[in-house]
């Protein structure tokens, strides 16, 4: 009898990293609610969408039905108000779909979007948006990248101004997710032109279908049910009381919810990890070459074991950092850890898993060729990782 009998197995499994002991039991609940509706009502349909480029608006109502939409903001406005963990534990979990145009789609109206209403927003403006956003009938973006000024934020020239009792804005966005179909943009722009870099710049809420807005949907390399557009504003005018937050503070406003974003797409990183090696360890379980399955090779369980691990210690540090932003702890220096570490071991991880499905992995209607070119965008967006070791190294 092989030596190696005893590891085979014939059922397919699910691998998982171990949960935080301490973890709240609601918290256990809501990711198993979110993994049978992944399994159920994403995976099964999702590769239609890719075809399309588009996400269904059931989807997103849906979602909001089952009450996934809502945890980041308070019960007053239908929410659950459950705090950074639920957003981690969420993001990992629509990452184990594999289709991460669905997943950032869904996160850009949960954690990235709307969430500028929660923190910023006047009572008015919580009341007039929220609940539509937390039923899944409003789907938000948020504009802040343009041709001109990505990563360098304080570079950004889209212009917003004073008209009476209105804003005008002018300008152009690039790469805004969700700004094809959605319905709502958070738009960054400049509202004090003396000021320099950072100061100077205020976030606004725009209706997509207000007149002016003119939107070109992107083609992409991954991500392709998501809709990702390039947005131009000719004199969009829109009312004094569309400012969201302090005239003049949207960088700030910007950098603190990028905390939360950067903290996600940890999150989306390590449930895409586990599912790669997952569908690998079923994969050369089942493959036979050399007389045997290539899980016998000692080289390819040795490969599954470190690409785990080191996926599993990226995990764990989001999960140390979504507890340091529960209680309100400054952590920059951590958070911009995890958004320079989880997309590259990702990185490490889908390449490795494709390398072990051979030549299928290369073929388009696998799950781990998408996920190669799903992950790709992730060391860039949210923070370039080089942008995000600059933090690190200021803070050391
Ligand atoms: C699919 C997709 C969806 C997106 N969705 C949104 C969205 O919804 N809303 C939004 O506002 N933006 C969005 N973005 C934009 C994204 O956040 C930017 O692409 C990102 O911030 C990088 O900006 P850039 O592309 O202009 O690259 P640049 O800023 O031009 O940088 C190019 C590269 O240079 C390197 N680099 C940059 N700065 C430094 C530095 N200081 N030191 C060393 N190296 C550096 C990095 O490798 C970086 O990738 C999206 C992008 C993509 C591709």
């Amino acid at each position: 009898m092989n030596q190696h009998a005893s590891i085979e197995r014939n059922a397919p499994f699910q691998f998982d990293f171990a949960d935080p002991p301490a973890l709240r039991e609601e918290l256990r609940m809501m990711r198993r609610e979110v993994r049978r509706f992944v399994e159920t009502e994403v995976v099964p349909q999702a590769e239609a969408w890719e075809r399309d480029g588009k996400i269904p608006r059931e989807i997103f109502r849906r979602m909001g039905a089952l009450g996934f939409l809502g945890m980041r903001f308070e019960e007053k406005y239908g929410g659950t108000n459950m705090g950074a963990l639920a957003s981690l534990i969420f993001a990992e979990e629509l990452g184990r779909s594999t289709f991460g145009g669905f997943t950032s789609s869904v996160l850009v109206q949960t954690d990235m979007s709307a969430v500028h209403i929660g923190l910023r927003g006047t009572p008015k403006q919580k009341e007039r948006w929220l609940p539509g956003v937390i039923r899944g009938e409003i789907v938000c973006s948020i504009a802040v990248t343009e041709p001109g000024a990505g990563s360098d934020v304080a570079g950004l020239a889209t212009r917003a101004r004073r008209d009476g009792d209105h804003w005008v804005i002018n300008g152009a966005k690039m790469f805004i997710t969700n700004a094809v179909y959605g319905d709502l943009l958070i738009v960054a722009a400049r509202t004090d032109p003396a000021a320099k870099g950072s100061r100077g710049i205020s976030l606004f809420l725009v209706p997509r279908e207000t007149p002016g807005i003119s939107v070109t949907k992107l083609e992409k390399h991954g991500w392709l049910c998501s809709d990702t557009a390039e947005i131009g504003f000719d004199d969009v005018r829109v009312p004094a009381d569309a400012m969201l937050g302090e005239e003049n503070q949207g960088f700030y406003g910007i950098m603190d919810t990028f905390q939360n974003e950067r903290l996600v797409i940890g999150g989306i990183c390590a449930g895409e990890s586990a599912k790669a090696i997952e569908l690998t360890v079923d994969y050369v379980k089942d493959r036979k070459a050399f007389g045997a399955s290539l899980w016998q090779q000692q080289a390819v369980r040795m490969k599954l074991a470190s690409l785990a691990s080191k996926a599993a210690a990226a995990r764990q540090l989001a999960y140390h950092v979504a507890e340091l932003l529960e209680t309100g702890k400054d952590c920059i220096r951590e958070v911009s850890m995890v958004k320079a570490l989880s997309p590259e071991v990702l990185h490490e991880v889908v390449h490795g898993c494709l390398q072990l499905h051979g030549g299928t992995g290369f073929m388009r209607g696998t799950p781990i060729e998408r996920m190669v070119r799903d992950a790709r965008v992730l060391t860039i967006g949210g923070g370039a990782t080089e942008v995000m070791l600059e933090e690190v190294a200021k803070r050391m």
